[in-house]
């Protein structure tokens, strides 16, 4: 039986909503609020362990249904200069007996079916909405919301990503994110699926893409950017465009011919943090972004919000009562998200430095294989 009975998932994305299954699975009581209305972004990948966390969170099968999959031992995308000469194969990422499809899925339909899910399982949603005041209190967390209502909760989960809130309320010297000196672009281009899936380089940045079976194509894309700078939707396009200009590889030309003025892009710096160990104070954790971020280099943020999710779901109906379960808790998240965090910070350095792409493989290749771990 659960420690607590009732909780309060700020933040509804991939940490917060599956947290709300993960601890509504547990017979918790779990209220969510989310800012957005609509869930936005582009494609995540979620590979090893992280993916067999959907199959603990009951949703696995719809994911499957709606992404790309990729067999378990697939390599790690390849890379190819800006002709589109193989360069590396990519590490082979570790697999094991019974291990399950790595899935690509559009981060909106992802966001749906986990939605669906947690509705099914009682979990009381509402958009638009987020907290005006929380009280952390010893018995219970007091909370005020912004459309009027109040509540008290046995614990408060805080999953609401890299500029958390919470996370300066709770933890006002928490360090602040960091720039890691590049910036990513991601598209999804209109359009049927392109031959030579993989990563594609030139003195201008990287690119890599994949299908979708919504009809597009996720393109991903990191350019070095040695100082933070505000850039506006003009100066990503143009940016943008000349990645894309510097590559003569045909499937980026392909790429090229699909791109007009109607294109929308994502224009992001790879901010970082890791906040030190305990991620709780009191009755509030936090989980996700919201504690960890780091830099796309090994496509795990997103699998480290998953695991924290079910972990947090695990500790809870193990332990007798919530500091242990919250002890127990970071006992099984800390050293491996910190892992992914220093490594990623480390191959976006070691792409900066120009390093050769051997340099970066192993390091991704010892980095995976500790991660094949069970969480
Ligand atoms: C370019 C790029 C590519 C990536 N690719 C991958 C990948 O392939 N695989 C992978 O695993 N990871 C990937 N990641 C990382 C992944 O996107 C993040 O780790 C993941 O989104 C973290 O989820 P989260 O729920 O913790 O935070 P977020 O996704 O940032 O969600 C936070 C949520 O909280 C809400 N919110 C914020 N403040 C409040 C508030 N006060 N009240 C209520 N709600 C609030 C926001 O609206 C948002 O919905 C990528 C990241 C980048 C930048």
């Amino acid at each position: 039986m659960a420690c607590i009975s009732s909780a309060l998932v700020v933040g509804g994305s991939i940490a917060g909503m599956n947290a709300a299954i993960a601890l509504a699975r547990q017979g918790v009581r779990v209220d969510l609020v989310e800012l957005a209305e609509q869930p936005l972004g582009a494609s995540l990948a979620f590979s090893g362990r992280a993916a067999e966390t959907l199959v603990e969170l009951g949703i696995y099968d719809e994911v499957h249904a709606t992404g790309t999959p990729f067999g378990p031992d697939s390599t790690a995308v390849s890379i190819h200069d800006s002709t589109g000469r193989l360069i590396s194969a990519g590490p082979k990422r570790p697999t094991w007996p019974g291990a399950v499809d790595a899935i690509a899925v559009y981060r909106p339909v992802f966001l749906d079916v986990a939605e669906a899910a947690a509705k099914r399982l009682g979990v009381r949603v509402r958009k638009g909405v987020t907290y005006e005041t929380i009280d952390n209190g010893a018995d219970a967390v007091a909370v005020t919301f912004t459309d009027g209502e109040t509540g008290s909760y046995d614990l408060l989960v805080a999953a609401d990503g890299i500029g958390s809130r919470t996370r300066g309320l709770i933890f006002p010297d928490a360090p602040k994110p960091k720039f890691g000196g590049q910036l990513s672009i991601r598209w999804m281009a209109p359009g049927p699926a392109i031959e030579g899936e993989g990563w594609y380089v030139s003195p201008v940045g990287r690119l890599g893409f994949y299908y979708l079976p919504q009809g597009m194509v996720y393109v991903p894309s990191v350019i070095d950017m040695p100082e933070w700078r505000w850039l506006s939707d003009e100066d990503v396009r143009s940016i943008f465009v000349e990645l894309l200009d510097s590559m003569t590889a045909p499937p980026v030309a392909e790429l090229r011919s699909r791109f007009d003025a109607n294109a929308q892009l994502i224009g992001r710096p790879f901010d970082w943090i890791l906040l030190p160990d305990p991620w709780f104070s009191g009755r509030v954790v936090l989980i996700g972004d919201a504690a960890h971020a780091t830099s796309a280099h090994m496509g795990m943020g997103g699998g480290m919000a998953l695991e924290d999710a079910v972990v947090l779901g695990q500790s809870i109906a193990d332990a007798a009562t919530l500091p242990e379960a919250l002890a127990a808790f970071m006992g099984r998240r800390f050293e491996r998200v910190k892992l992914v965090v220093e490594t990623s910070v480390r191959l976006g350095r070691l792409e900066q430095e120009k390093a050769p792409p051997s340099e970066n493989a192993a390091l991704l290749t010892r980095a995976f294989a500790a991660l094949g771990e069970p969480y």
